[in-house]
C-alpha cells in the first residue's frame, strides 16, 4: 500500500498552485448556467489540520498557504491586496477558518465543493485508494449532508472516471466537466498513467477541462510528462494552459538535508480563456512571496 499520505504537505507550495488554478477555472465554468461534473481522480483526505501533527512534522505549509496569509493578511496589520486569484484562494481557505488562525485546510474535494451549486445541478465524484484517507474523505463529505451531489469511492481513480466520461448532456444538451488529476507520483508508472488516461479521455470525451498536477523534478518520466500532454492535446486540436512555480531550494536547508520538492506544475487542457490573465497577474506575485531561495521561477505557456 502507498505510503504517500497528502496531510504531510497539505498546504505547500504545490497545493497553492494547484487550488488557486482550480478555483480559477471552477469560477469561470460556473458562470454558465448549465451543470457541471466535477472529477477529483485522486482526492486525498479532503480537509487537513495546519496544527495537526502531519503538518507540523512536515511543516510544509509554511512554506505555502501560512506564508502567504503572514505576508499578505497578518493578524496585526491592514491586509495586502494580491492578484484577484490569490485573494480569491485566500477567501476560500480563510472560509474554512472563522476564528481567524489557520487550523484547518480544504483539500481539492472541499475547494470544488465550496464553488459547487447548491439545487443538486452539478455533481462532485471523488476517488481515493488509501483506505485511511477514503474513509476519513467519506466522514468529511458525510458532515455537510451533501446527498447526492458528492459520492466518494475508495477506487481507482484512472478507472474510476471512466463510468462519469463523456458525463450526461445538460439542459442545452451541452456536457460539461471538469477533471482533476493529481496523483503522488509515488510509484513510476502514476506519469505513463495519466499521459494514458488523458489520451483515451480526450478520444472519449474531447470538449472536457482537464487539471493536471505533476512534480517538476529530475526524472526523466517528470520532466517527460508536460511534454507528452502538449503533443496529446495539440493531436487532440486542443487548448492547453502550462504553469510552474518554482520556490527554489530552502536556505536554511544544509547539504545532507533532503531538498524535498520546490517545484511543480499544472497541465491544464481546455482552460477557459480567462485562467491565463488569473495566473498572469498571479504567478509573479506568488514568486515574490514564496520564494525562498536558489532556483526561484516562473513560467506560463499556452497553445492549442
Ligand atoms: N487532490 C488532493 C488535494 O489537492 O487536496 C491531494 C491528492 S494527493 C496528491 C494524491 C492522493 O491520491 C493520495 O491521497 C493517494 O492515496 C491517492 N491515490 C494514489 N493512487 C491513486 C489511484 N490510482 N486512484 C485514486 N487515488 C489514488
Amino acid at each position: 500500500m502507498f505510503s504517500y499520505r497528502h496531510a504531510f504537505h497539505a498546504g505547500n507550495h504545490a497545493d497553492v498552485l494547484k487550488h488557486i488554478t482550480l478555483i480559477a477555472t471552477l469560477r469561470h465554468l460556473m458562470q454558465k448556467e448549465a451543470s457541471l461534473t466535477l472529477i477529483d481522480s485522486h482526492a486525498g483526505a479532503g480537509l487537513y489540520r495546519l496544527d495537526g501533527d502531519y503538518t507540523e512534522t512536515g511543516g510544509e505549509a509554511k512554506d505555502g498557504v501560512l506564508k502567504l496569509f503572514a505576508a499578505l493578511r497578518p493578524a496585526e496589520r491592514e491586509p495586502t491586496a494580491a492578484a484577484a486569484a490569490i485573494e480569491d484562494y485566500m477567501d476560500l481557505v480563510a472560509s474554512f477558518n472563522p476564528s481567524g488562525a489557520l487550523r484547518v485546510y480544504p483539500g481539492s474535494p472541499f475547494v470544488m465543493q465550496r464553488l459547487m451549486r447548491a439545487e443538486s445541478r452539478d455533481k462532485l465524484k471523488l476517488f481515493e485508494l488509501h483506505p485511511t484517507d477514503s474513509r476519513t474523505l467519506t466522514a468529511h463529505v458525510g458532515q455537510i449532508e451533501a446527498g447526492r451531489q458528492i459520492a466518494v469511492a475508495l477506487q481507482d481513480g484512472f478507472e474510476g472516471m471512466k463510468a462519469f466520461l463523456p458525463p450526461p448532456p445538460t439542459a442545452g444538451s451541452s456536457r460539461r466537466a471538469a477533471v482533476l488529476i493529481d496523483p503522488s507520483y509515488e510509484v513510476k508508472t502514476d506519469y505513463g498513467r495519466v499521459s494514458a488516461c488523458l489520451q483515451e479521455q480526450l478520444g472519449r470525451f474531447p470538449t472536457g477541462t482537464y487539471l493536471v498536477w505533476y512534480p517538476v523534478i529530475p526524472r526523466p518520466e517528470a520532466h517527460d510528462l508536460p511534454r507528452r500532454l502538449k503533443t496529446l492535446a495539440t493531436q487532440a486540436k486542443r487548448p492547453w494552459l502550462k504553469a510552474t512555480l518554482a520556490i527554489g531550494q530552502d536556505p536554511t536547508h544544509g547539504p545532507d538535508d533532503r531538498p524535498g520538492l520546490t517545484a511543480s506544475g499544472m497541465f491544464i487542457i481546455n482552460p477557459p480563456h480567462t485562467l491565463h490573465a488569473a495566473l498572469h497577474a498571479a504567478l509573479p506575485q506568488l514568486l515574490s512571496l514564496l520564494g525562498r531561495g536558489r532556483g526561484q521561477a516562473q513560467a506560463l505557456e499556452t497553445g492549442g
